[in-house]
């Protein structure tokens, strides 16, 4: 058994709305790879502080908070490919609100928090490999990453995207105000302190706006073939 180093890491990195769930998911089932949906903790992180009464600004409580949880992932279907579990208990639909993910993104600012769920992240790095789906996959959490894609498109599309995903779940909302939250969300994450949003200096950045789901998938397992190659012969 390999140890995890020389386990192959996909980083697959970018804002809310350019399909990195779907791409990341659909990547790693071509190549029975598992797949790590980072964007998850920090949900679970933020739900479990509302739900205890953990202020979004108090960094160590989080932190301590973040260590104690117990977190399950378990395949689901088509529409959730992931189900996730707190404490045995299912909160898959109470994570993915937009209240959430705004409050994910409050969190996710402390270095503490980020810290506290690093090894939760190492963990996952499993033979025969590992699709990494965030937003410093390949800068921080696997600078190692043998390959590292960053997905962007234009927030007007990735709020329309949205706004799609969210009619078809029956949630009414207006794509003018998921535009707001979406930029809103999009400047803390960029601005902050620690893991800032941005492609590692050695990521390839593809642009969605204009391209479908199956040919950003192809594009990307195309980077992954010719990355693989390379490095294999550089061993
Ligand atoms: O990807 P998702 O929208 O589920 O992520 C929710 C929030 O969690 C993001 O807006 C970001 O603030 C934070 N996040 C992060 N680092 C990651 C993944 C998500 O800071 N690797």
């Amino acid at each position: 058994m390999p140890t995890t180093d020389t386990v192959p890491v996909i980083a697959i990195d970018g804002p809310v709305g350019t399909g990195k769930g779907t791409v990341s998911h659909r990547v790693a089932s071509i190549l029975g790879f598992s797949l790590l949906d980072s964007g998850a903790l920090y949900r679970v992180l933020a739900l479990a502080a509302r739900t205890r009464g953990v202020s979004p600004d108090a960094g160590p409580a989080l932190a301590r908070l973040a260590e104690s949880l117990d977190i399950e992932f378990a395949p689901g279907d088509a529409v959730q490919p992931v189900r996730v579990r707190l404490g045995g208990v299912d909160i898959t639909d109470d994570i993915r609100t937009e209240q959430c993910g705004n409050d994910a993104s409050r969190v996710s600012a402390h270095c503490e928090v980020r810290d506290a769920l690093l090894a939760r992240q190492h963990g996952f790095r499993r033979p025969p490999g590992l699709v990494a789906d965030g937003r410093d996959m390949g800068s921080v959490v696997f600078p190692d990453a043998c390959v590292k894609v960053f997905l962007v498109a234009t927030a007007r599309v990735r709020a329309e995207r949205r706004h799609k995903q969210l009619m078809a779940k029956g949630i009414d909302v207006s794509v003018n105000r998921l535009y707001r939250e979406m930029v809103e969300r999009d400047r803390r994450d960029r601005e902050r302190m620690v893991a800032p949003l941005k492609p590692a200096a050695d990521a390839v950045v593809v642009d969605t706006t204009e391209l479908d789901i199956d040919t950003v998938v192809a594009r990307v397992l195309e980077i992954a073939r010719t990355k693989m190659v390379a490095a294999y012969f550089r061993e």
